[in-house]
């Protein structure tokens, strides 16, 4: 049976590990666009809604580097970003005429790639409006460029009360002591700090080496938030971990750390409500 591309059950078969021999059968399974960011969570330009309470602002198309698991490597170049103060404007107003959203993620590409004034003028425009109670910087830097973290870009995130940092490490060697100083600035000024990993074979894909990343997180105040499952998107099948060897390493570090310590295993299925945990598949 041929199941709908954007179905759940047809991202299902896209995590259970095994890959498909042709080229033609890997075009039908994977897709460039899973999250339909070009349709329809695309609800006005350089912002998309996939959940209820949440949304995203493309802010800038550049990155510090390209990951070759990022869930938008087949849309960059055709995904709209914010440009003007008019696009920004329709943007706050979608916010605005949806009450129920409440948090707002500035992302793309990567944020910080943009000079401290546009950062800002972004981080604020959202963190002004009341029922905005989270505004989440997207960023790499913290791992791939740390000293862009400044402690005065620090200060004036921490001063909207509003930011989070987001950020993305996928082993305990890439928390070097630039990026742990960087972690502790944005902590210092105020800005919580979470990390979602990606779970990548001959990466980071043992109990151990997940151990290892989460301990060095916590220790340098990153709270580790999510481990993903690589998204169904062409050309990473290399990278891919199966279920069930997913499942063991999660069972293995919850045996082995606190809570505070431990994200949560999940995948991004498309079609569904919500990031699904991987114990529940
Ligand atoms: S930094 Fe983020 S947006 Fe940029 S390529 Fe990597 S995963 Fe994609």
């Amino acid at each position: 049976m041929r199941l709908a591309a954007k179905s759940p059950r047809f991202a299902l078969q896209v995590f259970d590990g095994e890959r498909p021999k042709t080229a033609p059968a890997r075009k039908e399974r994977y897709e460039a666009d899973p999250f339909g960011e070009l349709g329809a969570a695309a609800k006005v330009k350089g912002l998309k809604q996939r959940f209820a309470d949440r949304v995203l602002v493309m802010t800038t198309e550049k990155c510090f580097v390209n990951c070759r698991h990022c869930t938008r490597q087949g849309i960059f170049g055709k995904s709209r970003i914010v440009e003007t103060d008019a696009d920004l404007e329709r943007c706050i107003g979608y916010v605005k005429a949806h009450p129920e959203v409440r948090d707002v993620l500035l992302s793309g590409g990567d944020i910080l790639t943009l000079p401290d004034a546009k950062v800002m003028k972004f981080v604020k425009a959202f963190a002004a409006l009341e029922q905005v109670e989270v505004v989440r910087v997207c960023t790499r830097a913290v791992c791939a460029n740390p000293l862009r973290v400044t402690a005065r870009l620090a200060r004036a995130l921490g001063r909207t009360r509003k930011v989070w940092v987001n950020t993305q490490f996928n082993c305990a060697d890439e928390l070097t002591a630039e990026a742990r100083e960087a972690a502790a600035r944005l902590v210092e000024a105020g800005v919580p700090v979470s990390c979602q990993t990606v779970l990548l074979k001959g990466v980071n894909d043992s109990a151990e080496e997940m151990l290892r990343l989460f301990r060095a997180l916590t220790a340098a105040r990153i709270r580790p938030y999510y481990v993903f499952m690589c998204d169904p998107i062409p050309g990473i099948d290399r990278f891919r971990v199966s279920l069930s060897k997913a499942r063991a390493i999660e069972r293995k570090c919850a045996e082995s750390i606190g809570g505070l310590a431990l994200p949560r295993f999940v995948m991004d299925l498309p079609g569904a409500r919500r990031k699904v945990p991987i114990c529940e598949r």
